[in-house]
């Protein structure tokens, strides 16, 4: 069975790439019916903080992304942890070391000096004497100091590390006892049965330092993939500007999480030239074997490009819920149905969506300059005129072709453009130029806003 896992440091809000990264190993194994479990590392005291995982969760649960089983906080784990230190110590495969700070400081100075890499001795590594007083000791892995660590990666192929240029006798436990993060993850990996791992190339180089400690325990190597960062169109890091930012800040941008799922997806895997998947889609196409090799590149168009096409396929009983976040409320309003068909096309988010509502629900407080200069340069005040008394005498008026029958008996009987009514009647309801279709935005407002706003505009314009 195929389990994955995401590992994230608490150290803030989930962010973009590694939302990419928790993605792709939940769809790998929802496509192979396994598990895809969520570890928490928590073990930097210092910098991780519970409002993180909450945040995390959060994200996840916006997203829709149910992980499996438990959480696994490596907070609690320390009995484990040391299990497997002492266990080490009593094969031989690990020692204390008691070289102090300064020690160890003088060691590096001299290194760099001799420009060598910098690295410790392995002074202890084979030490029987008496411990020295007063220094607390770490504990130190014996690594391989010579050959090769070949990574098997699914993205890359096999990355092979020379050991002498790479790795020491690396550190397992801190003077107080505390175990270090290569040496945990790969416990973890290990005892959760993590077999496929996905994960950033910027963990490629731990990975030899795992495969050591994975060694030395006997423990199975999983598969990994390391998947390429994420650049902006500059082709430099992802910056905050770029959009590397808080996953939930995009769900107030006003992204739907399956425009955002789908957008991350195309981040570094393709399938053919499809670029839109249904989250049902990517759980069945998905295969880590297809993420590319190179870095891929965000690009805010494409993102607001699958926010349009996701948004114009929500049905608006939906939309209507999930404008409320962002201060519309259209629920009992009964043209609704008329107003989101109508706005739904043109919009990239659902801000965007909610201004557009508001522009034409609120009722203009002031008009645009240039507008008013375009639409009532010819003073087309007496049409306008004409047209509230033809709205005063109709009947029945609901939808939108209502009103386009009524202002097409005005241009018919006075013999002039649609133009003439078009343009001036779209400032008077809307204070400016653009928006959907006029006739669309009376049967949304109704009879009596329409007949008040026209009215308001010629007081106020002519
Ligand atoms: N906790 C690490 C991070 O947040 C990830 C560890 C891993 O995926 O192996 O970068």
């Amino acid at each position: 069975m195929v389990v994955t896992r995401f590992a994230p440091s608490p150290t803030g809000y989930l962010h973009i790439g590694g939302l990419r990264t928790a993605l792709f190993s939940y769809l790998w194994a929802r496509k192979n019916s396994g598990k895809f479990v969520l570890r928490i590392e928590d073990t930097d005291k210092a910098r991780n903080s519970a409002e993180a995982t909450e945040a995390i969760l959060k994200a996840f649960e916006w997203l829709g992304l149910e992980h499996d089983g438990e959480i696994t906080y490596q907070s609690k784990r320390d009995d484990i942890y040391a299990k497997y230190i002492q266990q080490l110590l009593d094969e031989g495969k690990a020692y204390k070391c008691y070289m102090s700070r300064e020690e160890l400081d003088a060691l590096r100075e001299q290194q760099m000096a001799n420009k060598e890499r910098t690295k410790y001795n392995g002074k202890y590594r084979d030490f029987k004497g008496k411990a020295p007083e007063g220094v607390e000791p770490v504990i130190r892995i014996k690594a391989p100091l010579s050959g090769e660590i070949i990574v098997h990666d699914g993205v890359k192929g096999d990355v092979v590390f020379q050991a002498e240029d790479i790795l020491d006798d690396f550190v397992i436990a801190r003077a107080d006892g505390s175990p270090t993060y290569n040496f945990v993850v790969a416990i973890d990996d290990a005892l959760m049965g993590i077999n496929e791992v996905i994960r950033g190339d910027d963990h490629l180089s731990n990975t030899p330092k795992q495969i050591v400690v994975y060694k030395a325990l006997g423990f199975e190597i999983p598969t990994f993939y390391h998947v390429p960062m994420i650049h902006n169109a500059q082709g430099k890091k992802l910056s905050k500007r770029d959009g590397a930012t808080d996953v939930m800040a995009y769900k107030e941008m006003g992204y739907l999480p399956e425009a955002l799922l789908n957008f991350l997806v195309r981040l570094g895997w393709s399938h053919g030239d499809q670029e839109i998947f249904s989250i049902d889609e990517m759980k069945e196409l998905f295969n880590p074997k297809d993420i590319n090799k190179s870095a891929s590149i965000y690009n805010t168009e494409k993102l607001d490009w699958l926010n349009a096409h996701y948004i114009k396929n929500t049905p608006n009983e939906k939309l209507v819920e999930l404008l409320n976040d962002f201060g519309v409320v259209l629920m009992s309003h009964d043209k609704k149905e008329i107003l989101l068909d109508a706005l739904k096309e043109r919009a990239k988010t659902l801000k965007e969506l909610a201004n557009m509502i508001n522009e034409i629900l609120q009722a203009p407080t002031s008009y645009d300059e240039k507008a008013v200069k375009k639409a009532f340069k010819g003073e087309p005040f007496p049409i306008l005129e004409a047209f509230i008394i033809k709205l005063q005498d109709a009947q029945t008026l609901h939808l939108p072709s209502d009103y386009h029958h009524l202002m097409q008996e005005l241009v018919d009987e006075m013999e002039i453009g649609f133009g003439k009514i078009g343009m001036p009647l779209r400032v008077a309801l809307l204070g400016k130029m653009g928006g959907p279709n006029i006739d669309v935005i009376m049967a949304v407002i109704g009879k009596d806003e329409t007949i008040k706003r026209v009215q308001n505009a010629i007081a106020t314009n002519s």
